[in-house]
């Protein structure tokens, strides 16, 4: 097979930067067009990704399975017949048809055909999965992540570290590809703080003068106390333009508040996936995040029945992705909660429709005495008192009581050095995680640093909250 493998060759930049606009076109564009007018867009690019659908074992399979026939989806009315899938689907399929399975409709002989980056995710336990990118997808990953830098407020000259390792995690190549292949800022691909010790990613920071950071926020966190204490300064004094970081549930906005406090700035929130890019994402107003949706269809759907949401419920972000072709993703269940908090025009003249911080992954609920409880919940009420860290760890356990099992959950919070155990801060988060949970739990307070380990803190990745030690199956 003849194939001329300049990347760069193998997609038209331009031609697709006229489709999905990535800076200044995109904020004065699209992105401000009327409900009407996007609704045109995204039927005809819909239409579009459901023929590649029928042309695609791994959904028509399933879309016959469900009883429809080529046909039956007519536009975007039609969504909701369509039959919802999850990553476990994606990993059945993968190990069905190994190594892309059939939503890629990829060999491994194929993969001479074109210039392909292959990306995983979910490896922490099991096998990984693994996404395929075409040249098309590559840079649409780069616009899309180039966009919300844009609206946040990078410009041209701008230089943004970017603590997270090029591995076969998304992140830092997504933030990679969106600042130096679209949007003129310096990219500092510094690497996690295994590959770049802490203390050497702020003596990288002065040198260069890094006035962008996208990380983490435990991880902001430790470099504005590693800058104040190895290093005698104030991470102030970098002048930090803004932050791009992921805040989750933090619905009383404590723990942006404690990060833009520390560095002097402004932190906005956002929220992708590997296979949607830049999903979601803060404007200046910080008033909701905005949907993607010149790129993307998002639909919220209970969790348990799977059915719609009504505006303003919270359930399961299910994604149709409209721009990308390999893998087509139609109605992908992510599994991670959202709610839609308003779909009138943004006072940053935006007009994508807003939703709430990212509110947690069902995956991660638990149902403790018949409550489903999801442990990143316990946000707002660790970061409700000053004498906490503000760093938790949930911990589920079966105890016999009288010859019957009960669930109990443990809340494990970290206190300041020198605070101790004082009985009115725990009964001060016993009781507000019982008003914001819904149920009784125990409050445990720990040392600071105790929960490093455990959840995952002050490195790569996202801190984990709950440990389950009821009867594995
Ligand atoms: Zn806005």
């Amino acid at each position: 097979m003849d194939m001329n493998p300049v990347f760069h060759q193998r997609v038209d930049l331009n031609a697709l930067l006229d489709e999905y606009p990535a800076s200044d076109a995109f904020e004065h564009g699209v992105f401000r067009w009327p409900a009407d007018r996007l609704r045109a867009l995204q039927e005809r690019r819909f239409r579009h990704i459901v023929e590649i659908g029928w042309a695609n074992p791994f959904y028509r399979h399933r879309w016959s399975e469900a009883g429809l026939q080529q046909g039956d989806i007519g536009g975007l009315d039609d969504l909701d017949k369509l039959p919802l899938f999850t990553s476990d689907d994606i990993k059945d399929d993968q190990q069905a048809h190994p190594p892309f399975g059939e939503i890629h409709n990829l060999s491994r002989a194929d993969l001479a055909g074109d210039a392909y980056k292959v990306q995983a995710s979910g490896g922490t336990t099991g096998k990984p999965r693994f996404t395929v990118f075409g040249p098309r997808d590559w840079a649409l990953q780069g616009i899309s992540s180039a966009r919300v830098l844009h609206i946040q407020g990078g410009r041209p000259g701008d230089v943004m570290q970017i603590p997270a390792t090029c591995s076969l995690a998304n992140l830092g190549w997504a933030y990679y590809n969106a600042c130096h292949n679209f949007l003129g800022i310096l990219p500092l691909t510094t690497g996690s703080g295994v590959v770049t010790p802490t203390r050497k990613q702020l003596e990288i920071a002065f040198d260069l003068s890094t006035n962008l950071w996208m990380s983490f926020p435990e991880y902001l966190t430790h470099l504005a106390k590693t800058c104040r204490e190895e290093l005698g300064r104030d991470i102030r004094e970098l002048n930090t333009k803004f932050l791009s970081t992921f805040l989750g549930p933090d619905t009383d906005g404590l723990l942006r508040a404690a990060l833009e406090e520390s560095w002097g700035c402004k932190a906005y929130d956002q929220y992708g996936t590997n296979e949607v890019g830049g999903g979601a994402f803060e404007c200046q107003a910080q008033s909701g995040l905005h949907l993607m949706e010149d790129m993307a269809i998002f639909e919220f759907v209970d969790v348990e029945t799977g059915v719609p949401v009504r505006d303003g419920g919270t359930g399961n972000m299910v994604v149709t992705i409209l721009a990308r072709e390999l893998p087509p993703v139609i109605r992908y269940n992510l599994r991670d909660l959202g709610r839609l908090v308003s779909s009138a025009p943004c006072a940053c003249g935006g007009t994508f429709r807003r939703m709430d911080h990212f509110l947690g992954r069902s995956d991660d609920m638990v149902k403790i005495r018949g409550v489903n409880i999801y442990p990143m919940g316990c946000l707002s009420a660790v970061k409700s008192d000053k004498r906490t860290t503000g760093e938790w760890l949930c911990i589920a356990e079966r105890h016999e009581r009288g010859g019957a099992l009960r669930d109990e959950l443990t809340v494990q919070v970290e206190v300041l050095s020198g605070v101790g155990r004082p009985d009115d801060l725990r009964a001060h988060l016993e009781g507000r995680l019982q008003s914001d949970l819904g149920i009784k739990v125990v409050v445990e307070l720990v040392d600071e640093g105790a929960l490093a380990a455990a959840a995952n803190l002050g490195r790569e990745g996202k801190a984990k909250r709950l440990i389950d030690r009821r009867s594995q199956k």
